[in-house]
């Protein structure tokens, strides 16, 4: 039996990624197939400059995924076997799956009130053999990098961030994705800029590190074309790239639109005792947010789930409720349990470019209801 509801809010529209500006990819499709323009083309190196001029930096490059950028980076970063590498264990199996198949080992750690890494949590676990730390700059909020940066340099580690949820967030005006020896952003089609398919972008800290970057994601060919080195195959498809170009274009009015419904959500749910809602969008002036996710804390957050769902609004619990310290199949034996009970009560709300006002709106008075708050 489906129940009416008085209104219906998907979590996320796939199909809207496309049927947005259809008309639109629809010859972009038909001019880039008619050039036969499928592997590292000039819409590829277009769209990394575009990305590099938007970051603040020259050493951008388009690769398959953030997976493998991440990958990629930490290798880049020399990071190898017998190698620890410390990352917040609230972030995507990726992040570690990068440091496991550099054969080094990832080391899951607590994160703080804003669901980032907690420098303290990463100091303590510091070891002989620590040597990098892999911030997740995670829900499109930028870490605190002036604290994990001065840890870096008292302990001689690198960074390697995943700015996998973060085009465009910053801290204290730098970008995320450039304070570190190297960094991926994804453009997975539920991320903020996304693609039709898989898609990413690698950051490198420097030349060098870019240029063995630009190594590893295809054969081990230098920029001269000779093979230099051991390499991957792991290039953005021009194709791709000629579609996030376009998109591209108006990133900024996205994530202005995204902090706007942020923002409407702070304003109807922050008297609502029962929740920890994020850090507004004006809430502090060291972080620029493009709230990749809105994802909040709250109480008997099945009983809420289950209840939004029955008034027609869709909700996500990130990494399908498992943060990467649970995944005993993997190895994993840390003990977490500020994480682990966060992990009991955090909850996505819909925030991406279909959800209205009116949307937002309808989802918080449901919200409301549930608590027994009036609308
Ligand atoms: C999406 C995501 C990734 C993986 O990105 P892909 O492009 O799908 O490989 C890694 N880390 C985080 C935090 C993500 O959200």
């Amino acid at each position: 039996m489906t129940v009416q509801t008085a209104r219906a809010v998907a979590f996320f529209n796939y199909p809207d990624v496309f049927t947005s500006r259809e008309n639109e990819f629809v010859e972009i499709f038909r001019e880039v197939g008619r050039r036969g323009a499928f592997i590292l083309q000039r819409d590829l190196v277009e769209f990394e400059q575009c990305l590099g001029s938007y970051l603040g930096t020259p050493h951008v490059l388009g690769v398959a995924n953030a997976t493998d950028g991440l990958h990629m980076a930490v290798r880049a970063a020399g990071i190898g076997p017998g190698d620890e590498v410390i990352l917040s264990s609230h972030t995507m199996i990726a992040t570690a799956a990068a440091v496991h198949f550099a054969g080094a080992t990832p080391v899951p750690v607590d994160c703080g009130a804003d669901h980032l890494i907690d420098p303290a949590a990463v100091e303590a676990a510091i070891t002989p053999r620590t040597r990098a730390i892999m911030p997740t700059h995670l829900n499109g909020r930028t870490c605190n990098m002036d604290a994990l940066g001065a840890l870096a340099g008292k302990h001689g580690l690198a960074i390697v961030e995943d700015a996998a949820q973060a085009l465009g967030s910053k801290f204290k005006g730098r970008a995320a994705g450039t304070f570190g020896a190297g960094a991926a952003i994804s453009f997975y089609p539920a991320k903020v800029l996304g693609c039709f398919g898989d898609g990413g972008a690698v950051i490198a800290g420097d030349k060098e590190i870019y240029n063995r970057l630009y190594q590893l994601r295809d054969h081990g060919r230098s920029v001269e074309g000779a093979i230099e080195s051991w390499g991957l195959n792991s290039r953005l498809d021009n194709l791709q790239a000629a579609f996030l170009l376009t998109q591209f274009k108006d990133y900024g009015d996205v994530v202005e639109r995204r902090r706007a419904l942020a923002r409407l959500y702070a304003e109807r749910l922050g008297d609502v005792s029962e929740l920890v809602l994020p850090p507004g969008p004006d809430s502090d002036a060291d972080h620029f947010d493009i709230y990749q996710n809105y994802e909040i804390e709250a109480e008997w957050r099945g009983v809420l789930k289950q209840f939004l769902k029955d008034n027609g609004v869709g909700t996500l619990i990130q990494w399908g409720g498992q943060a990467v310290h649970q995944m005993k199949a993997l190895g994993f034996t840390q003990k977490l349990e500020k994480t682990d009970r966060l992990f009991e009560r955090m909850l996505m709300l819909p925030l991406n470019m279909t959800v209205t006002d009116e949307d937002v709106e309808y989802v918080c008075e449901v919200v409301r209801a549930f608590y027994g708050y009036k609308a």
